[in-house]
């Protein structure tokens, strides 16, 4: 269990009661100029880990909140849309996925999620910050529930080093449930890391990664898509949806396979979610008319993102 760490002498981040008193307000570089803001009932956890900043508290209006140095990383109220997302996109577009690793996403929700298909038979965690796992499982266990299925090894490790030492062609799918590229994450969002991915698939093989906010970060995401255009010789494409406590309201998804195996039509589910998963309580937000939706992309984004300038 997480040491709750509620001593004084950890001085909350200056988000909590920065603009409004009583209030959390989402400051970053990474959205100059805005903030959006949670009220705030009770801080329930703070500590620092070797990596970031840790708090935990109970919203006026979306349940429990989880913020790594000062970003809101899940919601109760609105985690579904992200973690069911960013999990479906990918494996309902390949008819059977069997091994699959997730890199960060530390509080358990996508494994929930991947846990869902019976034709799953092997899931590899790798997550930097054994902190993030205790305070999932001691504040969200309807979220960490996904680390009680006995398909799923957890390791503690930067998934850089992580995948360096992965044996070419292990797994059917790769999911990179990151947090923002400054801090721990930064590597992730780098060329040699995606050709990390590009060797740990199978051809044919698919990753999906956190790829931002097409509304905050069109040069972040121009970078991505180059970069993921050299790198997966299948097919490269980008998704987002809506989750109201991320950063202008929407999240993006990079969703791209490995050339050389069976083709990947991303934007047509091969693999609808089997009827067995109703046991892990019905799906909240993803379903496969939302599925196709996710790939309609605005024309100012459209215009960079489908530009084929490498
Ligand atoms: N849904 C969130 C988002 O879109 O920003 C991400 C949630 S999940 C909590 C992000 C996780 O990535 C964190 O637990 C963090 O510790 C982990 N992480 C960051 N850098 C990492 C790295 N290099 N290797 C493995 N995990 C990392």
């Amino acid at each position: 269990m997480a040491s709750t760490n509620n001593a004084a002498s950890n001085q909350l981040p200056e988000s909590f009661g920065a603009v409004i008193p009583g209030w959390f307000s989402e400051i970053s570089p990474l959205w100059p100029g805005e903030a959006h803001s949670l009220k705030v009932e009770k801080i329930l956890f703070q500590g620092k880990s070797d990596f970031q900043n840790v708090v935990v508290f109970e919203s006026s209006t979306y349940g429990k909140v989880l913020v790594l140095d000062g970003v809101i990383q899940l919601t109760e109220r609105d985690e579904c849309a992200y973690q069911e997302m960013i999990t479906h996109l990918p494996l309902s577009s390949i008819p059977r996925p069997q091994r699959v690793l997730v890199i960060g996403g530390g509080d358990g929700g996508v494994l929930r999620e991947v846990s869902r298909y019976a034709s799953v038979e092997k899931i590899d965690i790798c997550e930097i910050d054994r902190m993030v796992v205790d305070v999932a499982k001691q504040f969200f266990p309807k979220v960490a529930v996904g680390f009680d299925d006995p398909r799923v090894t957890l390791h503690i490790g930067d998934g850089v080093a992580f995948l360096k030492a992965v044996p070419e062609g292990t797994y059917d799918a790769v999911i990179v449930d990151s947090s923002d590229p400054i801090g721990p994450a930064r590597d992730l969002f780098e060329k040699p890391f995606f050709e990390l991915i590009a060797k740990a698939l199978r051809p044919g093989g698919v990753v999906c990664t956190q790829a931002e906010s097409i509304w905050l970060h069109m040069n972040i995401i121009q970078g991505i898509v180059a970069n993921c255009r050299q790198v997966f010789k299948g097919s490269v494409n980008y998704a987002w949806t809506t989750v109201p406590t991320y950063p202008s309201g929407v999240i993006g998804f990079m969703l791209c396979s490995t050339g050389g195996g069976p083709a990947v039509d991303f934007k047509n589910p091969v693999n609808p979610i089997d009827a067995e998963s109703e046991s892990k309580g019905a799906l909240k937000f993803y379903n496969a008319e939302l599925h196709r939706a996710a790939f309609c992309l605005p024309s100012f984004a459209r215009e960079v993102i489908d530009c084929k300038v490498n």
